[in-house]
């Protein structure tokens, strides 16, 4: 959604509360589609702090389902955004301010101001539960429900070789 804030501008001291919807069912990285498990709304007070800059101040909690990275099962992740920034809206600042990608003209684009909230908190990791054993790499099966009976020897000792190192690297 788009909100105006032409008149907001040019009103000295003007506060607006805007109760906004999501309107994206996905939320896009890299190509990958991650769904929006709950969309909750955005809360967002908005006031002219002068000389073309607005203040905005808002919350927005929400979650996506991202696969584990190990069995690729979903997991609903939650996110909280709580948001309390300055834009510079002045002819000459907006051109190197490059971050405000949701700032269109005069007017927020509440969409893009969550789904850059979304982006710097995306997980680097995503697990379905800190043990979670994967999935077979020869036969696909999930092996948090058991053992799948494959011989996986072939595969084993490169592939403990390099958990070994992963496990070093982190104890550091
Ligand atoms: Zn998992
Ligand atoms: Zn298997």
């Amino acid at each position: 959604m788009f909100i105006n804030i032409s008149e907001l501008i040019s009103t000295p001291l003007k506060t607006e509360t805007f109760t906004v919807p999501v309107d994206m069912d996905f939320y896009e990285l890299q190509g990958d589609r991650f769904p929006f498990r709950e969309k909750g709304k955005l809360i967002l007070t908005i006031s002219n702090a002068g000389n073309r800059k607005v203040h905005l101040e808002g919350q927005w909690q929400g979650s996506l389902g991202i696969p584990c990275d190990r069995c690729l099962k979903e997991v609903v992740v939650p996110f909280h955004v709580e948001l309390d920034e300055t834009v510079d809206l002045s002819p000459e600042r907006q051109e190197d301010a490059a971050d405000d990608s949701y700032v269109e003209e005069n007017s927020i684009n509440t969409d893009a101001l969550i789904d850059h909230e979304i982006l710097i908190r995306f997980p680097m990791k995503t697990l379905c539960r800190e043990d979670c054993k994967g999935i077979c790499l020869k036969c696909g099966k999930d092996l948090n429900h058991g053992e799948c009976g494959c011989d996986r020897a072939s595969l084993d000792p490169r592939m403990a070789a390099i958990q070994d190192i992963f496990k070093n690297f982190k104890e550091v």
